[in-house]
């Protein structure tokens, strides 16, 4: 699956919630573990025959379930919820065995038979009827433009919801679907199709019999859809749409060959399915889901204006469909074995998807934005609430805990490793470990089998302090005779006790001795060790690459050093690291905040957009923890004195030929600096560019459209409101809609505020889009998270009953910021028995977390940021 990252720094301080429509943090170990389903009788293969009319509300269907029975019993368990059973029967032989059925949580049945089965082969046919979804999860469906669609999500357990399975990911084996629609749908599955025929106003389509799959990775779809074609690959390929949008597929169509060539030369093997269908779905839970020959995508995600998307939305669009290609190999031909290795699943797809994006389409710098992201992660990771990447799962929902730091840590694990062994031992142990274990399950320790294998190195035992344990290192270099001093410790906030622990850590030091820059490389497995260097020392880089998962610390005049050395003898990821660094010091308090304003405005003038993009991201920060309104006035001179380099160098329209990277940064810096700065120049070009844009929007850069929307909404009236909301119920384009709720949301007079919180819950808005409106609440302050929160607890109940399930998780989040008392309330709201999340205590821990840090930060450096900002002025 695939999740949005958010775009902003102090990860531990910001309202994440207003990011994306994503399950920030999912269900915790407190969830009731499941039952499982145990390996006495296994399914070996099952045909699935459903009766599908998207314009009704229910459905019928048919399994058949042939079994093995390795152990004499007369009990099998499988799942289905919320079925009708019409009829049950088991054979073995000529025999039909009379069963009686048990139902347990969470779609467990237990069937009991008369008598046990034997030892050797047996079968299982069910006859069912049940309801569709309508919260984008299990066999859901939609209405759009005047038609009705069904579409699937499985992962992690939903699979259950729409047909009798065995529904854990280690049984893995060929399935077969045959599907009955009216004849005038559509409907496809994993494969393609193998006989057709129709009668009575329906059509029967079987397809052809599924590879070994576990149930989460099953997909259908049916309807009126309609089909783009692929060309250039060796197997049909198609982007499957709803009515009316073939005319958006253009780029996905485009650039879909060539990340998938691009992942096969990586995997040295062909795309391992015999078809491939993109699905554009109106209503999704998530980002994307990588069913096998059968992705699919939230539209937005998918499908792209070329008039009007932004290279921002380029490039997320071709590293979400580079993530679930990369799925096809790592994921779907080898599966892991238990929810536990989830966490290696997504965070190799991550992995992948920057490095082939990279490959293919080096001017998006994807990876330099994912590391940002990856250090962004830290800051959550050092806190008292984090738990191992690879905890113990003992429910398929538990293994999607956190999955914001699942996904990033991993990701930087593996960059990290690589970096250590080099690429080519890194790629032979994973096409090693894949050839072993294809069409089949695996757990992470046989990768590291096979990158020990690969590398003749012991890379497990340095993995493990990586993924077993929680937090993150924090190394600090002094200067040693002969060399430097790496000592280890726990990094954690300021003033917070958490037990000690120790990792080895692949470090690669780039030092210059004042003539030359050098590399060195070190495994750091003591607490502490001495590191000799052939020369001394005039500034080291602990984290050389910027990929490695440590925060480092130096003392004052080396950490002063190297940032002014930064411009010149830094790479634009060691950069970006080296300020996601400074975040978690500043947090940790071994940095102080005045100290931390002035190496913060050493980058403003950097000459790569993606550090730029990181200042402001942490100005933003500064603002919402140490900017009360009477520091206003003096906080913006110090934004523009830091920023306006920026703008003098990058403008603030498109310029013919300009570097891809700026135009993904150039909406922010415009936004911090007519916000925060105060500069009345940046704020009328983009009042006005707003007013260009809403008479004719070909006359605006779209890479800035967002943000002087934003800027005008904030003064907007309500004409402008009325406008923006015809704008959106006329387009078609689902990042235009996107776009118009979150402007609505941006709306600062209190009257329009709440009117477009009112529009979430109305008709015209699904409420998965009607969430864009939230994230225009994401510039304003605190008072307006205050707001918010308020009118999500009035509104709980019918929000909660619209929201897909995994959604609902991330509404404690609301409670982040920097007030206790906000936090207060939501610990309160949210342990009342009727607002009860799966997994919520968890996820209020992690918020408490945020917020005491947010508060513990501004009491110990306010005063500090204070005094250099006024000095500032004094100056
Ligand atoms: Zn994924």
């Amino acid at each position: 699956m695939f999740r949005a990252a958010p775009r902003a720094r102090f990860a531990a301080l910001v309202l994440l919630a207003f990011a994306a429509l994503v399950p920030a943090a999912a269900a915790g170990a407190e969830e009731q573990a499941d039952v499982r389903l145990g390996a006495d009788v296994v399914p070996t293969f099952q045909s699935i025959r459903l009766k599908l009319d998207a314009d009704q509300r229910n459905y019928s269907g048919a399994i058949h379930t042939d079994l093995r029975v390795a152990k004499a019993t007369n009990i099998i368990r499988l799942h289905a919820e919320d079925q009708d059973f019409q009829r049950v029967s088991l054979r073995q032989g000529a025999d039909t065995i009379h069963v009686s059925v048990g139902r347990g949580d969470h779609g467990l049945v237990t069937l009991t038979a008369d008598r046990p089965l034997a030892t050797g082969a047996a079968s299982l046919e069910i006859d069912f009827t049940r309801a569709y979804g309508t919260r984008a999860v299990g066999l859901y469906r939609v209405y759009t433009g005047g038609h009705g669609y069904l579409f699937t999500q499985f992962e992690a357990d939903d699979a259950r919801e729409a047909f009798p399975c065995w529904d854990e990911p280690g049984f893995k084996f060929p399935y077969q679907f045959t599907l009955e629609v009216p004849a005038a749908h559509e409907a496809i599955t994993n494969t393609p199709v193998e006989s057709q025929s129709e009668k009575d106003g329906w059509k029967t389509v079987r397809f052809v019999k599924t590879p070994p799959l576990p149930s989460y990775l099953l997909a259908l779809a049916t309807g009126p859809l309609e089909f783009t074609p692929i060309p250039g690959l060796r197997f049909p390929a198609r982007v499957v749409t709803v009515q009316g949008q073939k005319g958006l597929t253009g780029y996905t169509v485009e650039t879909t060959p060539k990340l998938l060539a691009g992942l096969e030369r990586w995997f040295g093997t062909p795309y391992p399915f015999a078809k491939l269908d993109l699905v554009a779905v109106p209503e999704f839970a998530y980002g994307a889901m990588e069913n096998p020959g059968l992705i699919t995508y939230r539209d937005a995600a998918l499908l792209l204006d070329p008039a009007s998307a932004t290279v921002n939305q380029r490039r997320s669009s071709v590293s979400t469909n580079c993530h679930e290609l990369a799925h096809m190999w790592f994921g779907d031909l080898v599966t892991m074995q238990w929810w536990d290795d989830l966490w290696l699943n997504e965070s190799f797809a991550d992995w992948m998807s920057a490095k082939i994006t990279d490959e293919v389409y080096p001017e998006f710098k994807y990876g330099l934005d994912d590391l940002a992201g990856i250090q962004r992660t830290m800051s959550g990771d050092a806190l008292p609430s984090t738990t191992a990447i690879r905890a113990k799962a003992s429910s398929s929902a538990a293994g999607l805990q956190n999955v914001g730091l699942v996904y990033n840590k991993g990701n930087a694990v593996l960059s990290t490793f690589e970096g250590y062994l080099g690429p080519e031992v890194f790629q032979k142990g994973v096409r090693a470990y894949l050839k072993a274990h294809a069409w089949g399950n695996a757990t992470a320790a046989d990768l590291w089998a096979a990158l020990d294998r690969a590398s003749g190195q012991n890379v497990s035992a340095a993995m493990a302090t990586f993924t077993d344990q929680p937090g993150v290192p924090l190394v600090r270099v002094t200067p040693a005779e002969g060399g430097v001093r790496l000592t280890q410790s726990r990094c954690t906030p300021w003033g917070v006790e958490q037990p000690d622990l120790t990792w080895r850590i692949p470090m690669v030091l780039r030092w210059s001795d004042g003539r030359q820059i050098r590399t060195t490389r070190v495994l750091l497995a003591e607490t502490s060790q001495l590191v000799k260097l052939p020369a001394k020392p005039e500034w080291v880089m602990p984290n050389g690459g910027g990929h490695g998962y440590f925060a480092w610390s130096a003392p004052g005049a080396m950490i002063e050093k190297l940032a002014s050395h930064a411009p010149r003898d830094l790479s634009a990821p060691e950069r970006v690291s080296f300020l996601g660094n400074l975040d978690l010091l500043l947090e940790a308090g071994e940095v102080h905040g005045d100290s931390y304003l002035a190496a913060l405005a050493r980058f403003g003038g950097d000459p790569e957009p993606e550090v730029v993009s990181n200042v402001v991201s942490s100005l933003a920060g500064v603002r919402r923890a140490f900017i009360p309104d009477s520091l206003k006035a003096s906080f913006a001179p110090y934004v523009r004195q830091v920023l306006q380099p920026a703008l003098a160098r990058f403008g603030t329209e498109r310029r013919p030929g300009e570097d891809e990277a700026i135009s993904t940064m150039r909406g922010q810096l415009l936004t911090m600096l007519a916000r925060a700065g105060e500069d009345g120049k940046v704020e009328a070009f983009a009042l006005d560019a707003a007013k260009r844009y809403l008479a004719d929007s070909s006359s605006v850069d779209p890479g800035i459209v967002d943000a002087v929307l934003d800027l005008a909404a904030a003064r907007g009236d309500g004409a402008m409101f009325t406008e923006l909301q015809h704008r959106y119920e006329s387009s078609t384009v689902p990042l235009l809609r996107r776009r118009y709720l979150a402007t609505l949301g941006a709306f600062e007079d209190p009257a329009l505020e709440a009117r477009a919180l009112d529009y979430i819950l109305s008709d015209a808005v699904p409420v998965t889009e009607g969430m864009m409106i939230m994230r225009g609440f994401g510039g304003k302050d605190e008072a307006a998270g205050a707001r918010l929160f308020q009118w999500m607890t009035a509104n709980y109940d019918r929000l909660a009953s619209r929201l897909p399930p995994p959604a609902l998780r991330f509404l404690p989040m609301m409670g982040s910021g920097c007030s206790q008392e906000r936090l207060a309330a939501t610990q309160a709201f949210f342990s009342e028995p009727a607002h009860a999340i799966p997994g919520v205590e968890k996820t209020l821990e992690r918020v408490a977390d945020m917020v005491h840090g947010c508060i513990s930060l501004r009491d110990r450096e306010g005063a500090a940021v204070g005094g250099y900002l006024r000095s500032l002025g004094a100056k």
